[in-house]
């Protein structure tokens, strides 16, 4: 076995049906007692059970999270914190909710619950990435990680097929990049593979069987285990391309990241034949990118970045972007082959 270093994020994880019913003993353990609960306008409802189950515990409500964090939202969510005096942030929702509940603790320290209801993986991490003036600047720190995570899989029985489907590749692609990271590692690489392999085999019975209530376990379990992965190695191209495209062109997250995915494992391919082996393992398939692409258009998702906003004459400015402060990766970035990565992705065509 090669030598390696393998670098754990402490996490307190509450798994399971009916979990949010511990939410209270949760707080306790914290010591926290005025408690924030954070939402999107979309699940405000849920939001308004979880501060029921809470009781005393409640202290109000901010459901104004958006997607990629826009610092202006936080700066309007800090006034509640404030006026409220809460000394707890509870986030209810996908990683647009738990971006803010981390945005607000990066900024104050408060401890975080996250209530997870989506594949993002974001909870699972310390890395927090906002918005200003159409610029996404990621930070890494200690207190953006969440001190608890409770995962109650009934909670994510309505979350639409086609989002769920999106999500968990998305989730995916965090494994994938793990695989073939600079720091990879045996411990990260077997989260990784069991990530891959609960999501791919969970994601057509939940197609068919939105209600399955196994299926929706082994996919938020597998999207765990691909949030583990996410904050414990770098990631390379692929996140890289999703960083640059959603900042310049505002593209849907996990949409883009399921259109991205299969043109970019095909790219870093011939660099990473063994990761290449241990992600087809892991979804059934002879091969890792086209097995990747097949997963996602038999499920019915889009694999056209034209379809998302992209411009067609974006591909170009992306390269370049995506060039500068590339991140590390297995194979150079070679501006002919980005472009060709780019065109096929926007086209939704088949890896080769
Ligand atoms: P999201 O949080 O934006 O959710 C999409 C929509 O689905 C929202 O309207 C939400 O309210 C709704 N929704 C969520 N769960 C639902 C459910 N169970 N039932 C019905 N509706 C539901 O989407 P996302 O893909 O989870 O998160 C994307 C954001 O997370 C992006 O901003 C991305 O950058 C960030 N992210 C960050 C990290 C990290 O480690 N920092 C990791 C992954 C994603």
């Amino acid at each position: 076995m090669d030598n390696f270093v393998y670098n754990g994020n402490p996490a307190r994880v509450i798994f399971g049906s009916g979990t949010v019913s511990r939410l209270g003993d949760e707080a306790d353990r914290l010591d926290v007692r005025r408690i924030l609960v954070l939402s999107t306008p979309e699940q405000a409802e849920q939001a308004q059970g979880i501060a029921e189950i809470l009781g005393s515990r409640f202290a109000g409500m901010y459901s104004n999270a958006q997607m990629h964090t826009p610092v202006e939202v936080t700066q309007d969510a800090m006034r509640t914190v404030e006026s409220l005096s809460a000394d707890a942030v509870l986030s209810i929702g996908g990683g647009s909710t738990t971006g803010l509940g981390k945005a607000i603790a990066f900024r104050t320290d408060l401890p975080q619950i996250v209530v997870p209801t989506t594949y993002a993986g974001s909870e699972a991490t310390p890395i927090l990435g906002e918005t200003e003036n159409g610029r996404k600047v990621t930070k890494f720190d200690p207190r953006i990680l969440p001190e608890v995570i409770v995962y109650d899989v009934d909670l994510t029985l309505t979350l639409p097929v086609a989002m769920s489907v999106t999500s968990g590749i998305n989730a995916i692609a965090h494994a994938v990049e793990a695989l073939y990271a600079r720091e990879a590692n045996p411990i990260v690489s077997l989260m990784a593979e069991q990530g891959i392999a609960a999501i791919a085999r969970a994601l057509p019975i939940i197609a068919r069987r939105p209600n399955d209530p196994d299926a929706r376990a082994d996919a938020l379990y597998g999207a765990w285990l691909c949030g583990v992965c996410l904050g414990s190695v770098g990631m390379a191209l692929h996140h890289k391309l999703c960083h640059t495209l959603g900042g310049m062109f505002n593209l849907p997250h996990a949409p883009m990241h399921t259109a991205l995915l299969p043109h970019a494992v095909a790219y870093n391919a011939p660099a990473t034949p063994e990761a290449m082996a241990k992600i087809a393992a892991a979804l059934g398939s002879d091969d890792a990118a086209t097995g990747l692409f097949d997963l996602a258009e038999g499920l019915g998702a889009s694999t056209a970045l034209k379809t998302m906003g992209m411009p067609g004459d974006g591909i170009d400015a992306a390269v370049e972007q995506a060039m500068a402060n590339a991140y590390w990766n297995p194979r150079v970035l070679e501006k002919d082959g980005l472009r060709q990565l780019l065109a096929r992705a926007y086209e939704g065509q088949r890896p080769e």
